[in-house]
């Protein structure tokens, strides 16, 4: 096999959906296992489609995941420009060539003129397309003489290059995913590949980038599977059949009920991001979320992609970008719609708050307490992490399981209160500030071991200590072993905890 190349081409029209970025992941991922260059090439021909912020967003998004391309954009290469707009030049000589070799013709109708026709034939109940029974009926190359096609394109007159399809014959497509396709030639129409404002479409950039650019593998959305009968067409009309790119195409991301294509609504519905980062639309400013600022670690993101179509045939469930590679097999990605979880989103951003390393936790929880006001040494902030980090999904929900340690309750939960703070509580509770006093060094095994002692000794129940010590600590019975905790806030302050709970508890009862 030749040197792997393979491309992602995003259309720069508005924030890349993760479906985009899983496009983005695949090519990536097949690239290094084989040892090839994975490229990044914008495909912006669409002047009315192109919305201005969208290609940082891509490459943001890109570098994001760890997802970096090895030529292209912003990176370059042998094979530039990579952005269509700055390849113009180069797409009009290739439409042409068509022409010359009566692959493709040239087609005057106007607007107004197809959409008449358009409107007779839903008068008939029919469908118009423009295709090689009803091209014959109309404004063409094809149709007209020589001397007249000549004279209307010397007059300037606004023309189309469309790309001519034969009847009866059957196109027969190889896609990596599906196997054979077969496609009757009757059923296509005549797609534009050169448009009056002198760009070429989607189509001709891509096929004719896809060659010049050396693309040896084609991956990407199943979307667009109806478009590769043209696109094998055009190989074969250009006589580049034996240079042809082998074809992938990715099975749809659905809604999490499986029925049907995931949309934008569906997130804003469910409540999940269905973008990589955040995104302002620049003309109604209207925000979408994304995984990023929901506080999705890039691993979850490259985790939630990579199951999305493919699985590794085992139970294994988490990969690092590096064992994606090692892995990731083409022949491994089903046909079938890839339902989108995002319970099980969640559930990988927790696997990954668990496995990596503390102190990264520990950072990004310090930047969280930082923008609530309070500052915290990093060691201890390290030490809360690792206590309390099992109960969160997200660093931002560290701190409803933490809060406790940077402050004392000023509140005590009610209902604690009432079945928890018997008569002999605030005896108890005087007698635990004595015990504590007296424990040196304050740490968690001496606290544990202290007041299970004499507690002992003192025959008072485990839980007639422990839980009011914990109201008193929390303000609830919620937290993490109160011999842990204790260490973490200190001997000083643990002893004013309990003491001012005392007072504020006995005060409230006495009302
Ligand atoms: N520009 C197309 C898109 O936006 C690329 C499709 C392809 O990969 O051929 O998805």
């Amino acid at each position: 096999m030749n040197q792997v190349r393979v491309r992602f081409a995003p259309s720069p029209t508005g924030p890349l959906h993760i479906g985009g970025l899983r496009t983005a992941l695949f090519n990536y991922l097949f690239a290094r296992k084989h040892d090839g260059k994975f490229i990044l090439r914008i495909e912006d021909t669409d002047q009315a489609r192109f919305v201005s912020g969208a290609e940082d967003y891509i490459n943001e998004a890109l570098e994001w995941c760890g997802i970096l391309p090895d030529e292209g954009v912003g990176i370059g290469g042998e094979h530039g420009p990579y952005r269509q707009s700055e390849r113009q030049a180069i797409y009009a000589g290739y439409a042409e060539n068509l022409i010359e070799t009566g692959k493709a013709y040239y087609a005057f109708d106007t607007p107004g003129e197809l959409e008449e026709i358009r409107r007779s034939f839903e008068e008939k109940k029919e469908t118009f397309t423009y295709d090689a029974v009803t091209r014959k009926d109309l404004r063409n190359s094809l149709n007209l003489s020589e001397t007249e096609t000549g004279d209307l394109l010397e007059d300037g007159t606004p023309y189309v290059i469309r790309f001519k399809f034969e009847r009866e014959e059957t196109i027969t497509m190889k896609d990596l995913v599906r196997g054979e396709v077969k496609v009757d030639s009757n059923t296509l129409d005549d797609k534009i590949l050169f448009k009056s404002d002198g760009m070429p479409t989607y189509h001709l950039a891509n096929v004719v980038d896809d060659h010049l650019m050396g693309i040896t593998h084609v991956i990407r959305g199943e979307e667009w599977l109806p478009s590769l009968p043209l696109h094998v067409s055009l190989y074969k009309a250009f006589g580049w059949k034996k240079s042809m790119p082998e074809f992938a195409h990715l099975p749809l991301i659905l809604k999490p009920d499986g029925k049907g294509k995931l949309s934008k609504r569906d997130g804003d519905k469910g409540g999940f991001p269905v973008f990589p980062l955040a995104w302002t639309d620049p003309g109604s400013g209207q925000v979408s979320s994304g995984y990023r600022e929901a506080g999705y670690f890039p691993e979850t993101c490259l985790n939630i992609l990579a199951f999305l179509g493919w699985n590794p045939g085992t139970e294994k469930e988490l990969f690092t970008l590096r064992e994606l590679v090692d892995h990731f097999d083409i022949s491994r990605i089903g046909k079938a719609g890839a339902k989108f979880d995002p319970e099980k989103a969640k559930w990988f951003n927790h696997q990954y708050l668990q496995r990596k390393p503390a102190a990264e936790i520990a950072g990004l929880f310090q930047n969280d307490l930082e923008k609530r006001g309070i500052e915290a040494d990093i060691g201890l902030v390290r030490k809360i992490v690792e206590l309390v980090r099992e109960r969160a999904d997200f660093v931002s929900e560290l701190w409803e399981h933490s809060a406790f340690f940077f402050m004392a309750p000023e509140d005590y939960d009610e209902k604690v209160v009432r079945k928890r703070w018997k008569e002999q509580t605030p005896g108890i509770m005087k007698e635990l500030v004595a015990i504590l006093a007296s424990v040196d060094p304050f740490t968690s095994t001496n606290i544990e071991m202290t007041v299970k002692s004499e507690a002992e000794a003192r025959e008072w129940g485990m839980g007639a200590v422990m839980n009011p010590w914990r109201l008193l600590m929390v303000g609830t019975l919620k937290g993490p072993s109160l011999s842990e905790m204790a260490e973490i806030i200190g001997k000083k302050e643990v002893i004013s905890r309990i003491e001012r709970g005392i007072g504020n508890i006995e005060t409230r009862l006495s009302k």
